[in-house]
């Protein structure tokens, strides 16, 4: 006998919450929001071998996605909660994926509610796609939105751009590229923009992807034949597709290849692609020529080092949302030293906060002193990447742009562990921040040029000479 929700409402969703709640217990949570969150739960039905149970996945590619990943999962905690043999039958939940971004805009313009999960209540079986909750949203990261972004005369343009592709996708300025130094707000404006549309029309999806993933995803889905499956879910899997760091695929042949497809599916359908990088198009070395131009072809923003203004502004605004006590001296003094990398100094910030909260003293300028000294020059400058690296580059005479580039001839080679050594000693960055100083280079390339240097440093009293003399000169 088939039970279905109508006949049988109380007891089905329940053997559902109670399936989910030991996949929560399984599953990390991106995954779990990203696959098994949409699912809805549509039937059961008993038979001599057990329980069939019917789910409901929002397209093909998940339908495949939780077949080899999930559905071993799945099964075995709806036999756990239910104690039967269970059997999936997934079906595909129609949505218009055909539709532009603009028709799907006008199709769902009225409705409000944001993407939530309805998998805890009763699913409601309705052939109207505007009334299913589903999690549309990959990657997005809630924290980041326009309302908690600073805008100054260094991202005005860009968090204008970034507000006008998100109001309104797809129609002016597609793609929108927006570049800067690190730690200046591209990854916060791309986040911003995804929060944006969802705020606006819950149903679009929208995904945000690092080139790097993007890369490790396509390379894992040639690997395992999964090609079909990487190219629905890109090509056709999203409204808005954001993209951070892309100059991390140049030079990548085949990335480049399947990147250049994505894009023109992607651009033909209208649908939004935003992307962010280090550096202008121009300016992006060994990168084809045909994507390059498609860089350009929107809207290209950047984003400059902020003024005082707004480095004190950030702070404070920085402070306030952590609920952190910063004195307005201690602001304007962090401020006044640190000029060229938001997260620095959004970073010292936590430093202090951490500080007062382990010696229960409040924030106070000599403290602020105190964790500055690691970070500046004995004449109270601030030791940026691009000083390090003009420093180490004059001292070896070579070309800064060398210095990033990807060339292992020897004359460059030492000089750029040598710096990525340094860099690491006095800014404190992560090592895969600081590959983006390198052209987008991969943290362990970092992480092991640190070593090396360290090493030689401890052993080789000619590298430590070197070394010491370039310190000498920050
Ligand atoms: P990027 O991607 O350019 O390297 P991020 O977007 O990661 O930089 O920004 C680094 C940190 O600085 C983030 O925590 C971000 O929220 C913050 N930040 C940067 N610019 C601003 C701004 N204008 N207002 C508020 N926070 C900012
Ligand atoms: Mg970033």
């Amino acid at each position: 006998m088939r039970t279905t929700l109508e006949e049988n409402t109380s007891h089905w969703p329940e053997l559902w919450q109670a399936a989910y709640h030991l996949l929560e217990q399984k599953i990390v949570e991106p995954q779990l929001k990203a696959w098994i969150q949409p699912i809805e739960f549509i039937s059961s039905e008993e038979s001599e071998s057990g329980l069939k149970v019917g789910l409901a996945v929002p397209n093909d590619f998940s339908a495949q996605w939780i077949r080899d990943h999930y559905e071993q999962d799945i099964q075995g905690a709806l036999e756990q909660v239910s104690g039967k043999h269970c059997h999936l039958e997934m079906i595909i939940r129609h949505r218009p994926t055909d539709t532009s971004f603009d028709e799907l805009g006008e199709t769902h313009r009225k409705e409000s509610p944001a993407p939530t999960v309805n998998t805890r209540e009763t699913p409601s079986i309705n052939p109207k796609i505007e009334q299913i909750n589903q999690d549309n949203a990959l990657n997005i990261d809630r924290s980041y939105t326009f309302e908690n972004f600073v805008v100054g005369a260094s991202n005005q343009f860009a968090h204008a751009s970034a507000v006008a592709v998100a109001e309104n996708p797809a129609h002016q300025y597609n793609p929108l590229f927006l570049y800067s130094s690190p730690g200046l707000g591209k990854t916060h404006l791309l986040h911003a923009i995804a929060n944006h549309v969802l705020s606006k029309r819950s149903q679009a999806r929208v995904a945000y992807v690092s080139a790097e993933n993007f890369v490790n995803e396509l390379i894992e889905s040639l690997q395992r034949q999964k090609m079909t499956q990487f190219r629905s879910k890109y090509r056709s899997g999203f409204d808005v597709l954001l993209i951070d760091d892309i100059q991390f695929i140049a030079g990548k042949k085949q990335t480049e290849e399947e990147f250049f497809h994505t894009f023109n599916a992607l651009y033909s359908s209208r649908r939004q692609i935003v992307l962010s990088s280090d550096r202008p198009p121009k300016e992006i070395d060994r990168l084809e020529e045909r994507i390059r131009t498609r860089f350009e072809w929107g809207l290209v923003a950047d984003i400059q080092a902020p003024e005082i203004e707004t480095r004190i502004a950030i702070l404070k605004s920085k402070a306030e949302r952590d609920d952190i006590y910063l004195p307005d001296e201690v602001g304007t003094f962090l401020a006044t030293h640190i000029k060229t990398n938001v997260r620095e100094l959004e970073g010292l910030l936590i430093r202090l906060q951490a500080q007062s909260s382990l010696t229960g003293a409040e924030i106070s300028l000599e403290m602020a002193r105190q964790e500055l000294k690691n970070v500046v020059n004995d004449d109270g400058n601030e030791i940026t990447v691009e000083f390090v690296q003009e420093t180490v580059a004059k001292h070896f005479r070579v070309k800064t742009q060398d210095l990033k580039s990807s060339a292992r001839s020897k004359s460059v080679a030492l000089p750029r562990q040598i710096a990525m050594y340094l860099i690491r000693k006095y800014t404190g960055l992560g090592y895969k921040e600081i590959g983006q100083y390198f052209g987008g280079k991969d943290h362990t390339t970092i992480l092991h040029a640190c070593n090396k240097i360290e090493t030689q440093f401890a052993q080789n009293p000619e590298t430590r000479q070197l070394v010491e003399t370039i310190q000498n000169q920050l």
